[in-house]
């Protein structure tokens, strides 16, 4: 009857020496959007089924296949989010923060979708999402990319991903441009795939985004939605286009980017990097200027991405995170019974007065051999010692363990200051 229990398939741990990558571009993140103005949001991570297919749409993979549904015991259909765009609008309309004002969001935290696990591809996965509710211009669909180009910067990663972007137009331009593209595609309907051809009548602009090799010949010579576009959407993308040559950003217009949910019109981006294989994409978003209104509040326009930080942190090079910032800056290496409760008491008494400090206790005694040995593992510059003779005497040996440094005794009432100068010096 034993065995181990495992963790449900596509659903990964996050391991102590892989946190501080994820600790690290989660600060970098968090002083980033602030940097700009935006303020977090926290949402649940359940929500009515309903609320995902009204705004993600019916007929996206996401609906139709990806979502972890299920009956709770009121007999109400739940789903895990697999995105946090509709529950950030949900919670907006709900709490009044769309009532005459725009709003600047952010959100982090975990997605759920059903899909089969592979490099860059999971069933619980995370992203951050930032969303601008009643802004209408340009000039902020150029804020988002000019944040995120910032934050590849800040990362080390502007030689990774390049910007790619497209119109989706109005939702009226792109109806009358479906049509054109579904006459297209059924003059040529032998030659789609059996994905394709399911899509022709569901979701026909789903299949300019196909992976299939064998149709690229095909979507490359479809009507280009860039060329149906209304006057609005096309000034509006002119625009943007003419303030990112202006910021210096560097894209490629591509006509057949289109995204995955039904919300989007005009602007939509991906940042896509070609060291991750076939889960290229980081970063995708867009305008929803409609989707306020779907799910029933008053019209409001939107934008906003969403990045994936599992595909994000494997970009990240060994090296990139400053590991002292999440080691101890000393380890208390400790024998003898009095010894033992004094490093306890000294080691509180630090903490209170080294502002910054992280100190670790050895636990579970050990020869000082040993304790040095674990010292050592912790990463920590400094052994602080205190033997029998140390607590008798009131002092506290220091020991550098990565450099080359004379091992020094200090009265305790000279650690103190020893220790401040110490920190301020490293962080
Ligand atoms: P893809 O085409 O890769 O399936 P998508 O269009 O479904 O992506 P979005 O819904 O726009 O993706 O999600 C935004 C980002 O979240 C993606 O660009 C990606 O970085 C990340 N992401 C999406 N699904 C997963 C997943 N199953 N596992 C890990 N990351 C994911
Ligand atoms: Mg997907």
């Amino acid at each position: 009857m034993s065995g181990n229990i495992q963790a449900v398939r596509g659903m990964n741990d996050i391991l102590p020496e892989q946190t501080p990558t994820w600790q690290f571009v989660e600060e970098t993140l968090r002083t980033l959007l602030a940097s700009y103005g935006y303020s977090e949001m926290r949402m649940p991570l359940l929500e009515k089924t309903e609320l995902f297919k009204r705004s993600i749409g019916e007929v996206t993979d996401i609906v139709e296949k990806e979502m972890y549904t299920f009956e709770d015991r009121n007999g109400d259909s739940l789903t895990l989010r697999p995105e946090g765009t509709a529950g950030c609008v949900r919670a907006a309309i709900e709490n009044g923060l769309l009532h005459n004002q725009t709003q600047k969001l952010w959100y982090l935290g975990p997605m759920f979708r059903h899909e089969r696990p592979q490099k860059g591809r999971y069933r619980q996965f995370h992203q951050v999402g930032v969303e601008v509710f009643g802004l209408e211009g340009p000039d902020v669909d150029a804020e988002l990319i000019l944040m995120s180009a910032r934050l590849w910067r800040l990362l080390g990663l502007e030689d990774a991903v390049t910007l790619q972007l497209n119109s989706l137009g109005s939702s009226y331009a792109r109806a009358l441009y479906r049509e054109k593209l579904v006459h297209y595609f059924q003059a040529h309907h032998d030659q789609l795939d059996e994905d394709s051809q399911r899509r022709l009548h569901t979701n026909p602009l789903r299949i300019l985004d196909s992976k299939n090799p064998a149709l690229a010949q095909l979507v490359a010579a479809a009507p280009k939605l860039t060329e149906h576009l209304d006057e609005e959407s096309r000034l509006h993308f002119k625009e943007l286009c003419s303030q990112l040559d202006a910021l210096g950003v560097r894209y490629q217009i591509n006509p057949c980017l289109v995204r995955g949910l039904d919300y989007y019109g005009r602007t939509v981006f991906e940042w896509v990097t070609d060291k991750l294989g076939a889960q290229g994409t980081v970063c995708a978003g867009g305008r929803f200027d409609g989707l306020v209104e779907q799910l029933g509040g008053k019209t409001t326009p939107a934008v906003g991405f969403a990045i994936g930080l599992e595909r994000l942190t494997a970009l990240l090079d060994e090296g990139v995170v400053p590991l002292e910032r999440y080691r101890p800056h000393a380890y208390v290496v400790r024998a003898g019974e009095t010894a033992q409760q004094h490093a306890l008491l000294l080691a509180e008494r630090l903490r209170d007065e080294v502002p910054g400090l992280r100190i670790q206790l050895n636990h579970g005694g050990g020869s000082f051999k040993n304790q040095l040995k674990r010292a050592d593992k912790s990463g920590a510059p400094l052994a602080l010692v205190m033997g029998e003779e140390e607590a008798a005497a009131g002092t506290v040996g220091i020991k550098y363990l990565r450099e080359q440094a004379e091992q020094q005794t200090l009265a305790l009432d000279q650690i103190v200051p020893f220790l401040q100068d110490y920190v301020a010096g490293r962080n």
